[in-house]
């Protein structure tokens, strides 16, 4: 399990680094900004919209290293995934960084890459960081253009 653990650890490290799909994102149809004042994590999400699916998005700011690397793992997860796939995945990423930890939400593999975050759960103030870049991207596609908090 440490194993798991540091490999995890590496690649939340990695996204941090070297944050894919970050910057600004030309013709963006939908776009909203994030605030997590607990921890000073600032976000900017965009996305490219076509006929439901989600063809592109970037992001922007500046947070932590959890937050950075959760936006752009989920850059990367969402690309091409339609906007009722991509708030089911919310839905289950939300449920893997709060779950109990004794609960057996680790199997849900389909998760891919979002798994990493698994270990945040152990940590409440951080999960916030974990979510932020996920409820500033609902907003988006919300339609909401407010900075969304997540308090
Ligand atoms: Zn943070």
């Amino acid at each position: 399990m440490s194993d798991l653990r540091d490999l995890y650890q590496e690649v939340i490290l990695d996204h941090n680094r070297s944050p894919r799909n970050f910057g600004a994102l030309e013709d963006a149809d939908a776009q909203a900004d994030g605030h997590n004042p607990l921890c000073g994590d600032r976000l900017s999400v965009a996305v490219k919209l076509d006929d439901g699916v989600v063809t592109d998005l970037r992001f922007e700011g500046s947070g932590c290293a959890i937050s950075k690397a959760s936006a752009s793992l989920m850059t990367e997860e969402v690309k091409g995934k339609t906007l009722d796939e991509t708030l089911a995945l919310f839905e289950r990423f939300h449920k893997l960084v709060t779950a109990h930890s004794d609960s057996h939400v680790d199997g849900d593999t389909d998760l891919g890459k979002l798994a990493v975050f698994a270990g945040v759960r152990d940590y409440p103030a951080r999960v916030k960081c974990a979510v932020l870049a996920w409820h500033t991207l609902r907003a988006a596609v919300d339609g909401h253009h407010d900075v969304v908090s997540t308090e």
